[in-house]
């Protein structure tokens, strides 16, 4: 099924994203975690596509398979395109094809190095317009609520998304945010860009000081001193850490409901103990929503 039926079905859609493991690591891990996650039937699980090439790339369109064909979850397969050539994508296109595969969310990835190899793609909107000539696929977007770190302003980079939108992408997966309000914020600014497709809020809970730095790196995500303070308390109990990064991605969650927000993306970082814990606290709320 495609995506934009859910959103098209449901008021509220609920979702995964976990990311094939690293070579270097057991493989029975994900098997273990995908048996785990699936049991919370959420409405579709995406795989993350590693930007850095070799074996992890192929390891996305297994587990997209297995999501689809094994546990009867719908599938999206992340795909980017700044480091590939059209024949690259167009195979790995068919390969999706092969697996009955429907849905990917479609990606630029990070800016190469001086030293790597660059693709025929500069953006994600160059990608969309390829996949839309060859193949059948329902196309998601990524969009970014403090902005994309690349681009001089929020008000830019929401002109920029305009043309994803334009390009046929029915909805977005928003970048992780710790304030709500820069959601709001921005998707005020949506609006005054014409852009009306579903967006889904990407949450991430933040259950261990060590995930705090990579955050801010590699999202440019801000965290709010609020979540200092937590940390500052409970940082020495991972136990405790753990619960209250958990209690503070449901109160992010409840007050997006509640303001009407079209989806939840949980960045599960492939710990089923989180997403079942977050789950838990939320799915009386997202029946509730659905059932009205
Ligand atoms: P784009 O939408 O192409 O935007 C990139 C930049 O270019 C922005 O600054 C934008 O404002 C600007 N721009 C866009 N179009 C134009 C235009 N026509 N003219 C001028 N400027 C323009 N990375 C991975 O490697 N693998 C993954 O699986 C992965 N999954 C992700 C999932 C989500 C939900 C999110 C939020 C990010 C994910 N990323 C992933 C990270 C992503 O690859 C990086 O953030 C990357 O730097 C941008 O990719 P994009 O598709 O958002 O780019």
């Amino acid at each position: 099924m495609h995506i934009r039926e859910i959103f098209n079905k449901k008021k509220l859609v609920f979702s995964f994203e976990i990311f094939p493991p690293k070579a270097t690591s057991s493989v029975n891990t994900i098997y273990k975690t995908l048996e785990a996650l699936s049991d919370l039937r959420p409405d579709f699980i995406s795989v993350t596509y590693g930007a850095g090439g070799g074996s992890n790339q192929n390891k996305t369109r297994e587990l997209s398979s297995l999501v689809k064909n094994k546990y009867g979850i719908e599938s999206v397969a992340h795909l980017t395109c700044i480091r590939s050539t059209k024949d690259e994508i167009k195979q790995i296109l068919e390969e999706l094809e092969q697996d009955g595969i429907e849905n990917i969310l479609a990606l630029r990835g990070d800016i190469p190095l001086e030293d790597e190899v660059k693709g025929d793609f500069s953006y994600a909107s160059d990608l969309v317009k390829f996949i839309k000539k060859h193949g059948r696929f329902d196309l998601g977007g990524t969009c970014y609520p403090e902005g994309h770190m690349d681009c001089k302003s929020l008000e830019e980079d929401v002109k920029n998304l305009k043309y994803k939108i334009d390009a046929g992408v029915t909805h977005l997966i928003s970048q992780l945010f710790y304030d709500n309000n820069d959601f709001y914020k921005f998707l005020d600014l949506t609006k005054k860009y014409n852009i009306n497709v579903p967006i889904e809020a990407g949450i991430m809970p933040l259950t261990n000081n060590k995930q705090i730095a990579r955050i801010a790196t590699l999202s440019g995500s801000k965290i709010p001193d609020k979540y200092f303070k937590i940390m500052d308390k409970f940082a020495h109990d991972s136990e405790a850490m753990m619960d209250a990064g958990i209690a503070y991605a449901t109160e992010q969650i409840i007050d997006l409901i509640t303001m009407g927000v079209d989806g939840i993306h949980l960045y599960t970082m492939n710990n089923p103990y989180v997403a079942r814990k977050t789950h838990d606290n939320i799915i009386q709320i997202i029946h509730s929503v659905n059932r009205d």
